[in-house]
């Protein structure tokens, strides 16, 4: 079943969205499959947005992942990469749709609440990356109702 790194920035964390935002992926019907309260260092937040390390917002970026705890998490479900997606809202939070996480709790592109992973690949990595340890097995009772 696929999987994806879900991340509640710490904007998200310390405006007590936390719970919020465990509700909606748990009420869409997706599997809470990994989670922890976890506070990250440069060099760490640097690996995770390798990716954008030529963007004029990279240092920023990571000043504001690492200015406080994060909650990393793995959720698991049928095309729950894309459809975290839409869940999470774009990018901006001021174009997000209203009733995604951005589009009602963001304003700045640069706090905005929430990462997720943009293909089952990267998911892939950020999962690697964040849960060296790895995920315990369980299944959801209610999988029954919801497949
Ligand atoms: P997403 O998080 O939607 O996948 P990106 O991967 O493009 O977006 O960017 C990663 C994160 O970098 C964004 O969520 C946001 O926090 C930050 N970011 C992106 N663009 C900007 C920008 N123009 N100014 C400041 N921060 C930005
Ligand atoms: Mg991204």
């Amino acid at each position: 079943m696929e999987q994806t790194f879900i991340m509640i920035k710490p904007d998200g964390v310390q405006r007590g969205l936390v719970g919020e935002i465990i509700g909606r992926f748990e009420k869409k019907g997706f599997s809470l499959k990994g989670l922890k309260l976890i506070t990250v260092d440069r060099a760490f937040a640097e690996k995770h947005y390798a990716d954008l390390s030529a963007k004029p917002f990279f240092n920023g970026l990571v000043e504001y992942i690492v200015s406080g705890p994060v909650v990393a998490m793995v959720w698991e479900g049928k095309g729950v990469v894309a459809t975290g997606r839409k869940i999470i809202g774009a990018t901006n939070p001021l174009e997000s749709a209203a009733g995604t996480i951005r589009g009602d709790f963001a304003i700045d592109i640069g706090r905005n609440v929430i990462h997720g992973s943009d293909a089952v690949e990267s998911a892939r990595k950020e999962i690697a990356l964040w849960f060296p340890e790895g995920i315990a097995e369980w299944q959801s009772c209610l999988h029954s109702w919801i497949y």
